[in-house]
């Protein structure tokens, strides 16, 4: 919790009212963060703050809005209904068929 107005709360696990995703939500400094669960390397935090979205680095069971300074923590990105960010750009390898077994 940060001054009396400004309150911090622990996220909880919820569903997005839009797309029905599943989120974390809460209270940072006062205001309400609705996140994806899902930690972001630096590159895609990157690509999350240059199309307008806040990050968030959650630590001590709380959210803090990323700001310059390094704190220990997962880094989260705002969530936007449809706009996940961090996917694997590798393809999956292909289901083993009769002519080409798995080893
Ligand atoms: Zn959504």
């Amino acid at each position: 919790m940060t001054g009396k107005y400004l309150i911090t709360t622990v996220p909880a696990a919820g569903r997005c009212g839009r797309c029905q995703s599943w989120i974390l939500i809460g209270v940072s400094e006062g205001l309400w963060a609705r996140v994806d669960p899902f930690p972001l390397e630096r590159r895609w935090e990157i690509v999350a703050l240059l199309s307008g979205r806040s990050c968030f680095t959650l630590t001590a069971r709380t959210l803090i809005e990323r700001d310059g300074y390094l704190r220990p923590g997962l880094v989260l990105a705002e969530h936007r209904c449809g706009q996940r960010l961090g996917y694997s750009i590798t393809k999956p390898p292909a289901a083993p068929t009769p002519e080409y077994p798995p080893f």
